[in-house]
């Protein structure tokens, strides 16, 4: 059987690498990843597909309009799935420039030249054709102690990096309305997993548990998160493409709300059992309490109740089983940690 032709964006990082992994081992697929390689995305994340007949890679900056109208014109995609960009939140507020260049004018040269390929293709074509823009739950704000985001929350960024991702989100339903491009939306919460770049705060946390340095938690450590184990999500966005309704959002996430300092310390816990402290003492002695982030939201947490009842969608991993995974991975994954914090 002719396999779909999908051109995902940010591959090499964390979820578009997972993301690869796993459609690859479903075999109906050729993959082309078009990645630039920042700091956070890293080849040998891929090394173990980099062979697979039907996977490809080039390296471009999905802000360099002709070759990306070009590679998606030669390429001729039947989907394409967006997870490029800048995402992390510190960042965002340090220099915020590559957010809005990446995020936002990557995505409209995304939508471009997907809306140009789009234009020429046949009538079935057409029909299969389907522009996936990966988003986050950052874009609905902040929550107080009670309430979920859900499809219909209204959008309230307040980072440099969720506004950029926010921007992005309405140019892509602004290419639906206006130019009829089949697109398909999803926003996600907080993701955890193998490949994760090491800034974020799961692997962090691990990385300076098992260096023996401080843990440090921003502010009281109240911050909620909604966190989703990586297959999880990636799985959910399977089912999006494949079976999504055109023009529609679905907001994922795993109902596994956590406070910062919680799940620092279920980590910690965790660690001490798989790979004790040689020094004896529980890893929790070496967490430390830093000023807050500047408009740090306190709670996100996501009503995932469309995608679970309309696309038959649910989390496999639960809190304790993904957080287990992960901590193995991460104990057991040095190579990859120095090859990506290399630079
Ligand atoms: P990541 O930072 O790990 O990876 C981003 C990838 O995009 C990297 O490989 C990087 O090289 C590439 N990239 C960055 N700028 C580029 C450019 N100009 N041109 C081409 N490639 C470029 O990010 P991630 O955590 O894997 O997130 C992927 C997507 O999912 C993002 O759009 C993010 O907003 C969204 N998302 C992430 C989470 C999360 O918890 N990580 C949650 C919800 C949604």
């Amino acid at each position: 059987m002719k396999k779909l032709k999908i051109l995902v964006t940010g591959g090499a990082g964390f979820i578009g690498s997972n993301l690869i992994k796993s459609f690859l081992k479903k075999n109906s697929y050729h993959i082309l990843n078009l990645d630039a390689l920042t700091y956070a995305g890293n080849l040998s994340t891929l090394a173990d597909v980099e062979d697979d007949p039907h996977y490809q890679f080039a390296r471009i900056n999905i802000c360099d309009q002709t070759t990306v109208n070009k590679t998606v014109n030669d390429f001729k995609p039947d989907w394409i799935l967006h997870l490029a960009a800048e995402s992390h939140v510190d960042r965002s507020i340090e220099n915020s420039e590559a957010f809005l260049q990446t995020n936002v004018i990557g995505t409209y040269n995304m939508l471009e030249a997907a809306r140009q390929h789009y234009g020429g293709l046949s009538a079935v074509a057409k029909d299969r054709f389907r522009f996936l823009h990966v988003s986050t739950d950052e874009v609905y704000g902040s929550l107080g102690k009670a309430g979920l985001f859900s499809e219909t929350t209204p959008y309230d960024p307040h980072s440099p990096y969720s506004a950029s991702k926010a921007g992005s989100d309405h140019l892509v339903r602004a290419w639906a309305t206006t130019y009829k491009l089949p697109v398909l939306l999803t926003n996600c919460s907080n993701n955890y997993g193998p490949y994760q770049f090491p800034d974020k705060l799961m692997p962090l946390v691990i990385l300076k548990a098992l260096k023996g340095q401080c843990i440090p938690i921003y502010g009281n450590g109240e911050n909620v998160r909604d966190w989703i184990y990586v297959s999880d999500h990636v799985e959910a966005l399977h089912k999006v493409i494949s079976e999504g309704n055109v023009g529609e959002t679905y907001t994922i996430g795993a109902n596994n709300e956590k406070s910062n300092l919680e799940l620092v310390q279920c980590v910690c816990k965790l660690l001490d059992k798989i790979k004790p402290n040689p020094t004896g003492k529980p890893y929790s002695n070496q967490i430390e309490f830093f000023t807050d982030r500047p408009g740090h939201d306190q709670r996100y947490a996501i009503d995932s109740t469309k995608i679970r009842k309309q696309l038959d969608w649910s989390p496999k991993e639960t809190p304790e089983s993904g957080l287990k995974k992960t901590i193995h991975w991460y104990v057991n994954n040095n190579k990859w940690i120095e090859e990506i914090t290399r630079n």
